[in-house]
């Protein structure tokens, strides 16, 4: 299996990138992901303030994937990962929805033993996911920073992108330019402090090419329900586009009009706080898959 090194990274999003590596439609690839730090902190004594910020939130990539063209979807199942033996949790002064109550940052290293993280004597399991994951965005959108999240993805820090889930792309770009990072081991929605489990990962995944049909937001499909993961300015933005695109693909996708898939929607669409403390804040529409299934957006006979 190909795997891409640690040392191939970038630090946004945008048109036009260059490739370090490139995979077939239903190739399987191992990502090796760096923390959010970038590795930067290892121990509690150090500090934010001890950073380089010109070197955060690294994705590990891009990854072309052949016959990948604007107006297609990159399906990108998430298969596995390998974690650090340790993560690292931050609190940082005038970040987080509580940035404005602290003076002092503090870090903590999160020790990770049998799949748990110890923390002040709880033994908690870990939920491996991840915060960045994207392609290559459109001349409008220009380049977007890896802590951004927006219509390619990024940083998205919604903790269903994990294990099991296939997060379906825009792609914007010939090759699509696939990069992944910032996996946390465990996050709560929100991420309410700005940091999760940090950690160094291996991500392997397995890329799969839709032609011709095209999302304006990323697609997430769990075991249990299809998300779709929209951002904004505020929570409220963010809510509102995330119900406007259910509406829309529920109404052209099961036929029915507008006024009714705004009905349906409020009668079984959860709306879920991804993250509220990045530059974008991200709410994702959780849609039951007994309402509608993945095979009626994005059907098999598209697929490469
Ligand atoms: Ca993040
Ligand atoms: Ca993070």
């Amino acid at each position: 299996m190909k795997t891409i090194d640690v040392s191939k990274a970038v630090y946004s999003f945008k048109p036009a990138m260059q490739a370090v590596e490139t995979a077939k439609p239903g190739e399987e690839i191992t990502f090796i992901t760096a923390d959010c730090w970038n590795g930067q902190i290892c121990r509690e004594d150090q500090l934010i303030t001890d950073v380089d910020f010109s070197i955060l939130n690294p994705a590990t990539g891009p990854l072309y994937v052949e016959g990948a063209e604007p107006g297609d979807t990159l399906k990108v199942s998430i298969l596995d990962f390998v974690l650090a033996d340790h993560g690292v949790i931050n609190i940082i002064p005038g970040h987080g929805t509580l940035g404005n109550r602290f003076t002092e940052p503090t870090t903590r290293i999160l020790p990770i033993v049998d799949s748990k993280i110890e923390f002040l004597g709880l033994s908690l399991p870990v939920k491996p996911m991840i915060g960045v994951i994207g392609v290559a965005t459109t001349l409008e959108d220009g380049e977007i920073s890896t802590g951004t999240p927006w219509k390619h993805g990024g940083n998205m820090d919604t903790k269903d992108i994990c294990a099991g889930a296939a997060i379906f792309l825009p792609v914007s770009q010939t090759g699509a330019m696939l990069a992944i990072g910032d996996v946390h081991a465990l996050m709560g929605d929100g991420e309410v402090c700005v940091t999760g489990c940090e950690i160094g990962a291996r991500v392997t995944v397995k890329v799969d090419l839709i032609k011709g049909i095209h999302m304006t937001w990323p697609m997430l499909e769990t075991n249990t329900h299809l998300m779709i993961i929209t951002s904004g300015e505020t929570l409220d933005k963010a809510a509102e586009t995330a119900s406007a695109e259910t509406v829309d693909c529920l109404s052209q996708h099961l036929g029915i009009s507008w006024h009714e898939a705004y009905m349906l929607t409020s009668l079984v669409v959860d709306l879920k706080v991804s993250q509220c403390v990045d530059p974008m804040k991200t709410i994702r529409a959780a849609i039951p898959k007994n309402v509608i299934s993945i095979n009626q957006i994005f059907p098999t006979r598209r697929y490469v």
